[in-house]
């Protein structure tokens, strides 16, 4: 299938949506820092390869008195927290150029270049900004980051209700009415946007904020279990992990009690968000958040859900049933199955099943043993290597931050990923992935390389040992991996739409791909090996680690598609038939199968309603993709060097740039139906019998 290319899509694009891209927080650096000669890390351990023995070792201090201080990411000016300003002022002035540039320019598809600039300029700002505001350790930094988030955002709100600028953009539509109503119209968009903005930050707020009660109404012997103001009790999440059915029970009834104000805000949010999409033509919140998305449209969304739904609903009651015999065994006085239960009793039944003890894992997934799977996988896969590089004076925000070049065998050079991976007090407790600068094609031909950075909270090595990973950890790194080499490979004309930053149900193929590698003996066996004494993992032990994943694991599905449903009622026709309370009572019963409690509100904390409206279904979808790539296409051979090309061809590649469902179609070299989606889901769970009866041996 032939790629559309970016510029036509972007072209398609209405005047609201590259508003809307310059107003996204997108993150992009500025100065260019290619082109240093690679330097190897000491070598500490001759059992690992460079980058293995790198991520094992202890991170040096560094006594360099005299360099250089080249500043954060190679930018001379963020050498302290002052250079914000600078920059910040560069980026403005910047901006005023572009934006005089685009008003001057006639109508063509110079001025999308403009705009990408233009976005590039301000987002490479405060984008870096954003970053180090929530991961430099040092108090001046973050303040001053804060302050040109700020000022960066007031600029782009400015920019929003810049006629002048919106009229350039207007004359590429074609359509003569549409033009004619567009200035008021556009005002009115951008207040609803600021009024959202609003109800988002309130609504999320509320989301975390803990409900209190009376402590006598609450038996004494559970109160330890909860922290106390004077003599009201503040319960301030689930405790889905209590054993004790009483503490969950309070727990769920009282966190979830509904709050009046909170039933409101979400009411205005979801008016507001029907009204702005209304506004610029769409039939609902949904199909305006759809576009452009593999799904396409909401009706496809509750296809994909409800076919799911109902081709898991067996092993889903299957689920609950063991769960309930479960609490029976345990509690045989309280039977009835409840929400507040789900998360408890799986995990009983997952221990008393697999038993997986993580510190017999860990040994095997020393940091430089999995570093060292993650460079021999994508050098045999995708032709790519890391090495490590040491950073220069001031580049990196704290001592542990390890730089890794990215060089593909053909072209050399392709991005850095900084790898921030280790615990501090002060960083966000998330792993995460942060794209510092996105690649995109120069005005003089060549190609501005990639920046981003991996944060993950991970133990620091000690005097005994190098930082050791669970299963879980493992995974985790693996799945930030992903969307690393999806921005290190992609080649996509605009920034705006390069790596990660293509539609929402795309975005986490690459991610959930790896963890179907991290799950596959044949590469595990590269590279888990004892720390001390160079064993391999033993394969039965990666065996029962898969199988173990799958106890319960369609009732979790089911709690999700539950989600997505919510999600699409909520943002769909409007105004909605029923409160939302309502709504949620009838899609858990038929689409969860827990009973509803009376006087709950769960929706109230359902915090991605903000982030993700609309689009909750799609790490469904994108598990989905994943699934169907690794069987259909690494499954057989992980290490094909053919279908590696393949998929960095026609996915990794094209970023948001090609149409979602093309990439897909190009990778799979067909078609697939809602069925293949739909079965892609199902077949994971199904159990695999050689570790049964290894197992029972
Ligand atoms: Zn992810």
């Amino acid at each position: 299938m032939a790629e559309v290319a970016d510029v036509q899509v972007t072209w398609r694009v209405p005047v609201h949506e590259l508003l809307d891209m310059l107003n996204r927080r997108i993150l992009t650096l500025f100065k260019c820092i290619r082109g240093r000669r690679l330097k190897t890390y000491r070598n500490v351990s001759t059992s690992w390869s460079p980058v293995g023995a790198a991520f094992n070792a202890r991170p040096r201090r560094k006594a360099d008195l005299f360099g250089k201080n080249v500043g954060l990411f190679g930018v001379h000016e963020l050498s302290s927290p002052v250079g914000f300003q600078v920059a910040q002022e560069n980026a403005l002035k910047e901006t005023e150029q572009l934006v005089d540039q685009a008003c001057r320019t006639s109508p063509g598809p110079q001025i999308v270049q403009i705009f990408d600039r233009l976005s590039d300029c301000l987002c490479r700002v405060a984008d870096l900004a954003d970053f180090v505001k929530v991961a430099h350790p040092d108090p001046s930094f973050r303040e001053a980051a804060e302050i040109t988030c700020m000022t960066i955002g007031t600029a782009v709100e400015k920019l929003n209700t810049n006629i002048e600028l919106c009229n350039s953009l207007k004359n590429l539509l074609n359509d003569k009415e549409a033009l004619d109503s567009l200035d008021p119209e556009t005002r009115r968009v951008v207040n609803l946007n600021v009024q959202m903005l609003d109800l988002n930050n309130s609504f999320l707020l509320g989301t975390h904020l803990p409900n209190k009660i009376d402590q006598n109404a609450i038996p004494e012997h559970i109160h330890h279990y909860f922290s106390m103001e004077k003599d009201h009790i503040h319960i301030n999440g689930l405790h889905a992990d209590a054993s004790d059915d009483l503490v969950r029970e309070a727990a769920y009834k009282i966190f979830l009690y509904p709050n009046p104000e909170m039933l409101h805000c979400l009411d205005q949010l979801l008016a507001c968000r029907n009204q702005l999409a209304h506004l610029v033509g769409y039939e609902s919140f949904a199909h305006r958040a759809l576009k452009g998305t593999m799904a396409k449209d909401p009706e496809t969304v509750m296809h994909f859900l409800t076919k799911l739904s109902e081709k898991l609903s067996k092993r889903t009651e299957k689920d609950f049933c063991m769960m309930q015999e479960m609490k029976k065994k345990i509690n045989p006085k309280c039977c009835e199955l409840m929400p507040w239960d789900h998360p408890y009793y799986s995990g009983v039944l997952r221990a008393e099943r697999f038993n997986i003890e993580p510190s017999l894992y860990s040994p095997f997934f020393s940091l430089g043993a999995c570093m060292d799977g993650l460079n021999l996988l994508f050098t045999q896969l995708l032709g790519v290597s890391l090495y490590v590089e040491e950073p220069e004076k001031g580049e990196v925000w704290s001592d542990d931050v390890r730089k890794l070049a990215v060089v593909d065998e053909a072209a050399g050079l392709v991005g850095y990923i900084y790898c921030d991976f280790f615990h501090r007090s002060d960083k966000p407790h998330q792993d995460c992935h942060f794209t510092i600068r996105g690649g995109r094609l120069l005005e003089n031909g060549e190609y501005q390389l990639p920046v981003v950075v991996l944060m993950l909270s991970l133990p620091h090595p000690t005097k005994s040992s190098p930082t050791l990973l669970t299963p879980g950890m493992m995974e985790n790194l693996f799945h930030e991996m992903g969307h690393a080499m999806h921005s290190m490979l992609g080649r996509t004309r605009y920034q705006h739409v390069t790596g990660t930053r293509c539609p929402t149900d795309f975005a986490e193929v690459p991610s959930i791909l790896m963890e179907y590698f991290a799950s596959d003996y044949r590469v595990v066996k590269q590279f888990a090996r004892h720390y001390q004494t160079g064993q391999p993992l033993p394969q039965n032990m990666v065996s029962r680690l898969c199988e173990s994943k799958k106890v319960c694991a369609a009732a979790d599905l089911q709690l999700q598609i539950f989600y997505s449903v919510l999600d699409q009622i909520y943002h769909g026709k409007y105004p909605l038939l029923k409160s939302t309370t309502e709504i949620l009572k009838e899609t858990q019963e038929k689409f969860y199968g827990l009973p509803y409690v009376p006087n709950t509100a769960w929706q109230l904390r359902f915090s991605h309603l903000v982030g993700y409206g609309a689009k909750y279904y799609s790490y469904l979808m994108s598990r989905a993709v994943a699934s169907m790539v690794w069987k259909q296409c690494f499954m057989k051979d992980p290490l094909n060097r053919a279908v590696g090309e393949r998929y960095r061809r026609e996915m990794l590649a094209h970023g948001g740039g090609k149409v979602p469902m093309f990439m897909v179609e190009d990778m799979l070299q067909k078609k697939p139906s809602m069925d293949d989606f739909v079965d892609a889901l199902v077949s994971d769970l199904d159990l695999n019998f050689e570790t049964f009866f290894m197992d029972s041996e």
